[in-house]
């Protein structure tokens, strides 16, 4: 079960937010964020159509499925604390609910086996 993303673009907009976390000086770390940001927030990677230009080789704090697999965590809940996260941008930029990922039933989760995001 992967992140039901919506490619609202919402989380490249706000990514200064994520300041704290950043690392800079270790590609290793899983929190290794190497690109710059604009005076609003928005990614600098991100290009006139609301994609990112690097979305193959994203650093893993851009990537749920990703970071889930280097650091073990619970799938389920580490996709659930995500999408209240973007519920909370849909809200916040009036986007709509179609940019509102939808909250996945934990019995999908049992039924699915784990898809390998390529990272372990
Ligand atoms: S805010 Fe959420 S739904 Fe929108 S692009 Fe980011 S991860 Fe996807
Ligand atoms: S690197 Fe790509 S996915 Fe990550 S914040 Fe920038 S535009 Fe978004």
């Amino acid at each position: 079960m992967r992140f039901p993303c919506t490619g609202c673009g919402a989380c490249c907009w706000t990514i200064n937010r994520h300041e704290s976390h950043i690392v800079r000086d270790d590609p290793e770390h899983p929190f290794y964020f190497p690109y710059q940001w604009d005076e609003t927030g928005k990614c600098e990677n991100l290009d006139a159509d609301n994609k990112c230009r690097v979305y193959d080789s994203r650093p893993l704090l851009c990537n749920v499925d990703g970071l889930i697999d280097a650091l073990r965590l619970d799938r389920k809940t580490f996709h659930d604390v995500n999408i209240k996260s973007c519920w909370e941008l849909a809200d916040e930029f009036k986007l709509g609910e179609d940019a509102r990922p939808v909250m996945i039933p934990a019995e999908i989760y049992a039924e699915t086996p784990h898809e390998d995001t390529g990272f372990l």
